[in-house]
């Protein structure tokens, strides 16, 4: 349909989760939607068309259910980005700097082929920590990196400056 949606309306904020401070963007309230959530696909989309893209990559679990439908709407594979241990062939990881400690992210060594154009998709750029790891396995990969995608953005955390050169669009942005 042509529907209009105010994405932000199906956004609900949860004061002080996971921690005091912390304003957490709930995408839940929008995912249940079955309109809101298809239109937002939808105008994701329409942004990345122009990119080519070959294959979409997303980080669990949130990637996901941003990059798994997008993919199959613009009629490209899906690759999974998985904490490590988790996938069952054989894989490549990058590690990443957590605020107590360090976690790994892993991708299949057969998850894209060297020189396809790869889409990133997530849920939420907030510092960008997750997506610059998912950058690196992709370009371990010999994959060419030619967007990002996210439902929402936090401009106030600056992530954008770690995909410097990359295309990115985000459906709806905070500041
Ligand atoms: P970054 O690595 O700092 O960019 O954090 C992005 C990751 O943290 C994403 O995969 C999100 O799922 C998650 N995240 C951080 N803040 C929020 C939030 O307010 N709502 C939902 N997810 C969040």
């Amino acid at each position: 349909s042509n529907a209009q949606y105010n994405f932000k309306d199906y956004i609900r904020v949860i004061p002080d989760f996971p921690q005091p401070g912390i304003r957490f963007k709930d995408i839940t309230t929008l995912l249940k939607d079955g309109g809101a959530y298809r239109a937002a696909i939808e105008e994701i989309r329409a942004a990345v068309e122009k990119l080519n893209i070959d294959v979409i990559a997303g980080p669990e679990a949130r990637g996901f259910v941003v990059g798994a439908p997008l993919a199959t709407a613009l009629g490209v594979g899906f690759a999974p980005i998985r904490k490590s241990g988790k996938l069952p062939g054989e894989t490549i990881t990058a590690s990443y700097d957590l605020e107590y400690g360090k976690d790994q992210l892993a991708m299949h060594k057969d998850a894209i082929e060297p020189g396809q154009r790869v889409l990133i998709a997530d849920d939420l750029l907030a510092t960008g920590g997750t997506i610059a790891t998912s950058i690196n396995l992709v370009r371990q990969l010999g994959g060419e990196i030619v967007g990002a995608a996210f439902l929402i953005e936090l401009g106030y955390l600056n992530g954008r400056e770690k995909l410097e050169g990359i295309d990115v669009f985000s459906l709806m942005t905070y500041n």
